[in-house]
């Protein structure tokens, strides 16, 4: 018990702007003053937190504030993605100290990637100059689904000859540090809720925009994950009646209207992108698609054409989820978001608006995320630090 009340105070400093005084803790978290006393100076000398000067000047003794240290602790995230693997290291205000981006090995032969990563970790690490004592953990975030009994990533469509190989076992063995593992969308919404500033609190989806489209679900202030750890599959919900034919057998979802290979495939058809056909690889796709979007962005009207049918499309199984969950904002992110957002949040508000169920009742706020491009590896990073220290009702994280 008196871990989850140390949770829960480190969770009400960080999420206070510019730190809290004890009196002010103890009016928030409805805990004595003994209580909130004892526990400050618990995390005063784990160096978790810092006295950070005085307010007050009415009558009284000036109150001190307490604010999080952030070299008081480190994580670190890894987000193997299909095209782009990427390596942060976070201090525990959700500061990115270190990063290094590295194209992903080969996806056939996963012992070969994993030493890869290994190895740009560990270079990481030592360029940081962080104490190694201080790192909390490793994060790892990757395309789903997977399976969070075993630690693996179970037959992901986009990374062939993966099939349930156990990568959080393999990465700690190859690391030394003990590791999680979580949905690279699940990943980016936790990163908004640590990293993002005020779009990361409430209610809200994370739309991830990769190489896939998936959502990372956050409710009243908590990750959603699910029975399995798999939420937020939404690639099926269909939105075009009329649209290509799916896997699933039905046609029109989002996973085979929407996704960059779709849209990069439309683009050559209509003969305004040249070059070998989409899917080879998952960073032809991306070149590809960053090529679509500036000629869009020219002012090509073709290329215009392919990227707003797409943001009426994503709106559509946005609003299916938001009226879902009945949220307040749609977090957009991920490695294909920058090309898409001028348009997308031009497009979406309305959309959404004109298709909400409470829109007399509240707003949807529609954002790009404010973690940047290494949302995901930052999620990652940031799994270590919620697990470590946010106060939750379930750890359904993965951990060796
Ligand atoms: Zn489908």
């Amino acid at each position: 018990m008196g871990d989850f009340n140390l949770t829960v105070i480190v969770d009400a400093i960080r999420r206070s702007s510019g730190g809290m005084s004890r009196v002010e803790l103890a009016q928030i978290v409805g805990l004595s003053p003994q209580t909130i006393s004892n526990i400050s100076r618990r995390l005063l000398d784990q160096h978790l937190i810092i006295e950070a000067g005085k307010e007050g000047s009415g009558p009284g003794k000036p109150r001190t504030i307490l604010r999080l240290n952030p070299a008081g602790m480190y994580a670190l995230g890894v987000h193997l993605d299909p095209a782009v693997t990427t390596v942060v290291v976070l201090d525990l205000v959700g500061a990115v100290v270190q990063h290094s981006r590295i194209a992903t090995p080969g996806g056939s032969d996963p012992a070969a990637v994993i030493a890869t990563i290994a190895a740009e970790i560990a270079a990481v690490v030592a360029a940081s100059g962080v104490d190694q004592s201080l790192i909390a953990g490793l994060g790892l975030a990757t395309p789903g689904p997977i399976d969070l009994d075993n630690g693996t990533v179970v037959d992901p469509p986009l990374l062939p000859g993966w099939d349930r190989v156990e990568l959080r076992n393999a990465l700690s063995a190859a690391t030394g540090y003990s590791v999680l593992v979580d949905k690279d969308v699940t990943s980016a919404a936790v990163a908004e809720t640590w990293a993002g500033g005020p779009s990361g609190s409430g209610s809200f989806i994370f739309m991830y925009m990769g190489t896939g489209i998936g959502c990372g679900i956050v409710l009243n202030d908590e990750v959603v994950r699910g029975t399995s750890g798999n939420a937020g599959e939404i690639g099926h919900i269909m939105v075009d009646p009329d649209g290509p034919p799916c896997d699933c057998g039905q046609r029109g979802c989002v996973k085979s209207s929407c996704i960059p290979q779709v849209l990069v495939a439309e683009a050559q058809a209509a003969g305004i992108l040249d070059g070998p056909p989409a899917g080879s690889s998952g960073a032809e796709i991306q070149q590809q698609f960053s090529r679509l979007c500036s000629l869009a962005a020219e002012g090509n009207e073709k290329a215009s054409a392919i990227i707003d049918k797409s943001a009426v499309l994503v709106a559509r199984a946005v609003s299916v989820v938001a009226n879902t969950l009945d949220i307040e904002r749609v977090v957009f992110g991920g490695p294909f978001w920058s090309g898409l957002s001028e348009r997308y949040l031009e497009l979406l508000p309305p959309l959404l608006d004109a298709s909400s169920a409470a829109r007399l009742i509240h707003p949807i706020d529609v954002v790009g995320t404010g973690v940047g491009e290494d949302v995901g590896a930052i999620g990652a990073a940031s799994l270590v630090l919620e697990h470590t220290l946010a106060p939750r009702a379930q750890r359904l994280l993965l951990e060796n």
